[in-house]
Order: structure tokens, then sequence, then C-alpha cells
């Protein structure tokens, strides 16, 4: 089924979508950092050899982490958007209380971290309730977003964005339009659109990718992709986006920016696409928050510009 839906149902974002900036060619000239506020132990490449019941007897590293990604950002005059695991909310709402005192957006990173398309709907619901409310609790505001652990909104989960909006979620980022092991949507829109489920429309930011020959979506601008890639990479593929009028959705983990993290045994390409670089990250977020303007999701403006695009409707 093709969505459809009028501009006057675009849900709201934030209130400051009139701040949007259009160059002379009538270009969007605005992109959003993100950071998925998680700790190492946390992540699925681990999830194999790190059980959630014992979470809680691994150090901690996630508030000082995310303090050194909090000043580069203040460095950069930057104010972006932290999907907050709700199991790190529970245990820091100190720290989610500074993330909004310094100007950031609070939105939602699960409270489990697990795949979305391994779970049902009435679980999906639960865990996304409880990690909202501890959220929007330390918070004291509301939170409107959403990213699934490890971009798990593939075309088998597409119902937990009814789920969202049910919840009170008006956007959601957890589409990733590339082909990947763990998750993808490869013909998904590239650029911020509406979906129509049951509970109303939803905004979908999808990652940003890029083209250089043909239909295939190269993926830029964050995680391991940044971390990991030469960052002429992410230079070549921010222009490329840019030229298409792509903004770039940036994002990062705290973890990554911590070369002294504690090892975990796990399986060779997993231990390869977690430990390399994270002496080089820090270095590198700076250059990328050099390219252009970023701002969190709710202050980019960009909820505007998405259209009701042909997409399978989750209704
Ligand atoms: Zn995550």
């Amino acid at each position: 089924m093709i969505s459809q839906v009028s501009a006057s149902a675009v849900p709201q974002v934030g209130p400051a979508t009139a701040g949007i900036t259009r160059s002379r060619a009538g270009l969007v000239d605005q992109n959003v950092f993100s950071v998925d506020v998680e700790d190492y132990f946390h992540v699925e490449a681990f999830s194999d050899v790190v059980d959630r019941t014992a979470w809680e007897s691994y150090p901690c590293r996630v508030e000082a982490n995310t303090q050194r990604l909090l000043d580069l950002l203040d460095e950069c005059e930057v104010q972006g958007t932290f999907f907050i695991l709700g199991w790190v909310a529970e245990r820091y709402p100190q720290l989610v209380r500074e993330i909004v005192a310094r100007g950031h957006e609070p939105a939602c990173h699960s409270y489990w971290h697990r795949l979305i398309y391994k779970l049902d709907r009435a679980e999906f619901a639960a865990d996304t309730r409880r990690a909202k409310d501890l959220i929007e609790q330390a918070a004291g505001e509301a939170v409107l977003g959403y990213r699934a652990p490890s971009y798990s909104i593939t075309m088998q989960s597409l119902w937990a964005l009814d789920v969202l909006a049910e919840t009170g979620f008006t956007y959601d980022s957890s589409i990733f339009p590339i082909r990947h092991d763990v998750y993808g949507i490869p013909d998904a829109p590239r650029r911020p659109f509406l979906v129509t489920t049951s509970a109303g429309p939803i905004v979908e930011f999808p990652i940003t990718t890029f083209r250089m020959v043909g239909e295939h979506n190269l993926p830029v601008g964050g995680g391991g992709y940044l971390r990991i890639l030469p960052f002429w990479y992410t230079k070549l593929g921010y222009r490329r986006a840019r030229a298409e009028n792509l903004p770039l959705i940036a994002y990062i983990h705290p973890w990554e920016v911590d070369p002294d993290q504690p090892r975990l045994g796990g399986r060779r390409r997993s231990r390869l696409r977690h430990y390399t670089n994270l002496g080089k990250t820090h270095d590198r977020l700076r250059r990328l928050l050099a390219l252009g303007r970023f701002s969190s999701f709710r202050g980019s403006g960009l909820a505007d510009t998405a259209r009701a695009v042909p997409f399978p409707s989750t209704v």
C-alpha cells in the first residue's frame, strides 16, 4: 500500500522548524548530529558473549565518554540529538539531565538494546514505553524521537512504526537504506519521508547514503563507517549526498571515543568492527562537524521537508 499524507497532517517534531536555512539554490543547508548513548558491553556485536543479566557487573564508562562528546559539541557549538538507552537513563539520570541542560535533545534508544525483528509487538511496546518513561522522567521533557538498536527496523519489523506512533513518538531514525548482514532496507527512500501508521503519520529520517555509480547506496557519516574507513571517504560521501540535497544524519556512540575500554571476547569480525581506530574517532568527529551546519532533529526543521512517498505502508 502507498502512503499518502497531507501536509497538514505532518507531525510536529519540534518548535524550531521555522529556523531551517535554504541556500540560494533552494537547497536545505542542514545536517543532524546524533549520539546513541550506550556502553561498550551493550552492543549487538558482543551480545553472544555478554549476557544482559550480567550488564551490572561490567565497569561502566558511558558517563565519562558521553562527557567527552558533550565537551566536543560545546567546542564545535553544535546541539544534537541523544538517543539514550533506558538502562542508562535509569542508572544515570543526572547524565540525562546534563545532556538536556547543555542544550541537546533527549530521545530514545530502547531499554534493553534488543533487535526489534527478534521481538514480538507486545515485547517491543513494553520495552519502548519503559525506556521512554525513564528518559522523560530524568529529562523533564517529552521524548519524540526513536532510534532502534542496530537500525533493526527492517521489512520484517515495519510494524514497529505503528507502535512508535501509538506510544507518542513523532519521528524515527532507524531505517538504513543499504544492504548489511544485520540491518537495512536497501530500497527505502533516502531522504526524510512520511509513513502512514495505524496511529497516524510518523516522520522517518533514514540514515544518509550516497551513490557513485548506478542505484547502489553507500553508507556515510557515522559509527564504524566514520571510524574505520579513511576520512576522505566521509568527505566524498558528504559532498555527494549534499549534491543530491540529502542531509547528513551523523551518528556516533560514546564507546567509539574510548580507546582504553576493556576488551571483550567474541567473534573476530565483531572485534575487528568494534576496536578499529577507537583512538582516531574524536579527531574525525571534529573534522566531520566542520563540514557543514549540524543540529538536533528537533532543531533541524527537516521534518518540514518530509513527504509521503511510495513505500510499503504499515496500515
Ligand atoms: Zn545502539
